[in-house]
């Protein structure tokens, strides 16, 4: 099958083995970017991130003996807030092992074990029953998958009626021919497939048998904000081993570019919600 990345999941997976040195508990647990309400707000990152996550967590529906998937569910910080915050169970995904055994570390440590497990699998291939949870969610982990294959993954894991919420980077206006250079360093950096534009997510929805509730664009409350107030904790980290790239996650080179097309408006942030309608899915 055609893939929309051109980067393998295990040389995705191994790009976050590296980011593993990131200064996790500063950060939260958190690997995505903060929600700040509007200019004025000085909210530093962590809280900001943790505002991101309660987003997501408002618009899942789930509550006590209820159950979602986190997909490409990161360091763990999360799933822990989502879990505390509704009194569900999470199970989190990830293609990183060495970002499940700090997530599988933190639900130990703060006695989450009970409604918070981790488990190794590609988005893309989800190694559930069709229908087993409640609410899927993916926060920042699509940039790196296929769309359409991790929408129907997402879909047919889901219950009927279930909802689907997720954050994802888009492409806000194409890069012009003297920008494209910089797009493919970042691309490149963060191993991130083809950007889609906000206009294709309706048809990727559909074609995943899910229906759209909700499509933000949250650029101008993440993206130029999360990125300087990420510098501070990210600038003393270094990588353990270096990787085949000279920039990528974790690094100021590749929060660099990531700045850079925010700033030159070519990259943009949003938030979807949806839910999965039998009746939709497309007759083969
Ligand atoms: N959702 C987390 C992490 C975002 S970073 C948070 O908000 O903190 C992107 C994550 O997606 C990383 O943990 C990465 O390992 C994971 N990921 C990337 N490709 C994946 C795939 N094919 N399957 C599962 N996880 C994947």
């Amino acid at each position: 099958m055609a893939r929309s990345s051109e980067f393998a999941d295990s040389a995705v997976g191994a790009l976050y083995d590296r980011a593993a040195h990131l200064p996790l508990e500063q950060l939260g647990f958190n690997l995505h970017v903060g929600y700040w309400e509007d200019s004025q707000d000085e909210t530093p990152y962590r809280e900001a991130a943790e505002r991101l996550t309660d987003l997501v967590t408002k618009r899942l529906r789930v509550g006590p003996g209820r159950r979602s998937l986190d997909v490409g569910c990161g360091a763990g910080g999360p799933a822990l807030r989502v879990a505390r915050a509704t009194g569900s169970t999470v199970v989190g995904v990830n293609i990183s092992r060495e970002q499940l055994a700090f997530a599988c570390a933190l639900a130990e440590r703060e006695e989450m074990t009970d409604l918070l497990s981790f488990r190794h699998a590609d988005g893309t291939a989800l190694p559930f029953d069709a229908d087993s949870f409640d609410a899927v969610w993916a926060v920042e982990s699509m940039p790196h998958m296929d769309r359409a294959r991790v929408l129907r993954e997402m879909s047919r894991v889901v219950r009927p009626g279930g909802r689907v919420v997720i954050t994802d980077m888009f492409a806000r206006k194409p890069a012009a021919e003297a920008r494209q250079e910089v797009l493919e360093r970042f691309r490149e950096a963060w191993m991130v497939g083809p950007l889609a534009s906000i206009g294709d997510y309706p048809a990727l929805l559909r074609d995943a048998g899910l229906r759209l509730l909700e499509l933000a664009d949250l650029t101008e409350h993440v993206l130029g904000r999360s990125l300087p107030s990420l510098a501070g904790p990210v600038d003393g980290a270094q990588h353990t081993s270096a990787g085949p790239a000279g920039a990528e996650v974790g690094d100021q080179a590749a929060l660099a570019y990531l700045a850079d097309l925010a700033e030159g408006g070519e990259l943009g942030y949003l938030l979807l919600v949806a839910e999965y309608l039998p009746e939709l899915t497309p007759v083969p």
